[in-house]
């Protein structure tokens, strides 16, 4: 791929963000953990409660894709990137299994409490398939967007993904089936010894990993990876590669 068609990968895929991040007043309720708890303590399954289940099975072949040129939270933090500049330490990527568990467990609890799933209900907390209809719940929003940033502005670029969400479990779990079992998947891959040591492809990344460190140990798979293409795009000497492979 030419140095021009690789930035404007970059360019298309923070355009997708952007326009995700737009569109959040209609889609929120589609993507929040919280709508789904909601809805189990009625023991309805939400458009949210879908949209996850479609995750996981996406993740088998694209990971986290989804974080990297879909994601709202993540396109959030991008936008605040300019101001977040460390990286998060790595240690801290394991709270976000333990927030998952309680999620879990708090969804089966709730579930059961109603009997199970009594119903089906994609537009579920919706009023016309809009997500923010009023004040109130533009207020909360805007809370918890806050929060999204404080939480990566402590902790380190795309914080809240790295830390925090139990979406990217979900897909990480995915991906680690898909690792076991070894079918073709879309992945990065690196041809080390044509790499010069400038680092570029560490900077780039939004998610604060050591890429340069990854194309050296030549270990090209890491749970956090979003599979955003900003290291292959970024790498002056096309080190790195972005597409379908085994293994
Ligand atoms: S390693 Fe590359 S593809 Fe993965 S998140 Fe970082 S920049 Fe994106
Ligand atoms: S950007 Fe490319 S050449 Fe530079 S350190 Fe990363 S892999 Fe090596």
């Amino acid at each position: 791929m030419s140095q021009k068609s690789r930035f404007s990968r970059q360019t298309i895929r923070r355009a997708i963000l952007i326009v995700s991040f737009l569109l959040l007043p209609a889609t929120l309720f589609y993507i929040s953990p919280i709508v789904i708890l909601m809805g189990a303590a009625q023991g309805i399954a939400t458009g949210s409660l879908l949209l996850f289940t479609a995750l996981f099975v996406l993740s088998l072949g694209v990971s986290r894709v989804w974080c990297g040129w879909l994601c709202p939270m993540g396109a959030w933090q991008e936008i605040c990137s300019p101001v977040m500049k460390r990286r998060v330490d790595g240690r801290r990527d394991r709270v976000k299994y333990g927030v998952t568990v309680l999620w879990l467990s708090l969804l089966a609890y709730l579930f059961i409490g109603a009997g199970g799933i009594l119903a089906v209900d994609p537009f579920y907390g919706t009023v016309n398939g809009f997500s923010i209809t009023s004040l109130d719940t533009l207020m909360m929003v805007g809370f918890i967007f806050f929060m999204i940033f404080a939480v990566a502005f402590v902790m380190g670029r795309r914080g809240y993904c790295r830390v925090v969400c139990p979406t990217a479990v979900l897909m990480i779990v995915g991906r680690k089936i898909r690792n076991a079992v070894g079918w073709p998947a879309l992945r990065l891959a690196a041809d080390a010894g044509r790499c010069i040591d400038c680092g570029k492809c560490s900077k780039a990344c939004p998610m604060g990993l050591d890429v340069h460190g990854m194309v050296r140990e030549g270990r090209m798979e890491s749970a956090e990876c979003i599979l955003c293409a900003s290291c292959a795009d970024t790498c002056p000497e096309g080190v790195i590669t972005y597409g379908a492979g085994g293994r």
